[in-house]
């Protein structure tokens, strides 16, 4: 098991997040959540990657609890996280926002090598090397905000929305994005509201509803279950 989340229970002050959450990845699985707005998809990508502490639950990542970790700790261990919104270094370039990612490791052959390999992921940014992220569209933005935490060089990476603001072409470039990650041998929980997106590309998938695991299991059966259809798939 890559990382379970067991009975997990977060609070904002005295506002309930989460409530009893449990969560499995296995290794190069792709996981979906999906729900509405504010149901805690992204508290719970949150507590996984430390910005969160739970208030009762773990989080365990490779046999190892994290859920009392800070961030740069669980990201040394290889977790990924791509938070909601682009947030990408504005003021700096697409090459320096990629070293930015790989600031942790010193090994600067892989490095460099890994840099080439997000350039032939994401062929736009290649041709935006120096310019200034900030400048960039809000398509690029989030291709170098995902490949920024690939520079990671992360065993889990942790989506949140990747789709959101996008046009419907660039929506599908993320669909491929998720196929390649999982083809070089990465995991990835991947919190979406557009479900069609996340359930065509997850193996597994749960369905999260005021903070509550109210469904889960295969993408596909989930996909056809008749209630996540009319609230989630436009019928
Ligand atoms: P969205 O798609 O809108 O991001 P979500 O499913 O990711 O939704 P969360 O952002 O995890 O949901 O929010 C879960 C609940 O916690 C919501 O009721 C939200 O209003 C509340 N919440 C989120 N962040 C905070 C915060 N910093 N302080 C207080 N309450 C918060």
């Amino acid at each position: 098991m890559l990382l379970e989340v067991q009975n997990l229970t977060c609070n904002y002050g005295s506002v309930p997040a989460l409530k009893d959450v449990s969560l499995t990845v296995e290794e190069g699985e792709v996981v979906a959540l999906i729900g509405a707005n504010g149901a805690g998809k992204s508290t719970l990508l949150r507590t996984i990657s430390g910005l969160i502490h739970p208030m009762s639950g773990q989080v365990t990542f490779l046999s190892k609890r994290i859920s009392h970790l800070a961030p740069h700790a669980v990201v040394r261990l290889g977790i990924a996280h791509v938070p909601e919104g682009r947030l990408v270094f504005a003021p700096m370039t697409v090459v320096d926002n990629l070293k930015m990612g790989a600031y942790r490791r010193k090994d600067q052959k892989q490095i460099k090598s890994d840099m080439e390999r997000m350039f032939e992921y994401f062929p736009a940014l290649e041709k935006r090397r120096k310019q200034l992220a900030g400048s960039l569209s809000g398509g690029e933005q989030q291709m170098l905000a995902v490949a920024r935490a690939l520079m990671v060089s992360p065993r889990l990476v942790l989506m949140d929305e990747p789709s959101m603001g996008l046009s419907p072409i660039l929506v599908e470039t993320v669909a491929d994005i998720v196929v390649n990650m999982q083809r070089d041998g990465l995991s990835v929980l991947l919190v979406e509201q557009n479900a069609a997106l996340a359930l065509s590309v997850a193996n597994k998938a749960y369905v999260l509803e005021i903070g509550r695991v109210v469904l889960e299991g295969d993408a596909k059966v989930v996909a056809s279950d008749d209630r996540v259809r009319k609230a989630y798939l436009g019928g």
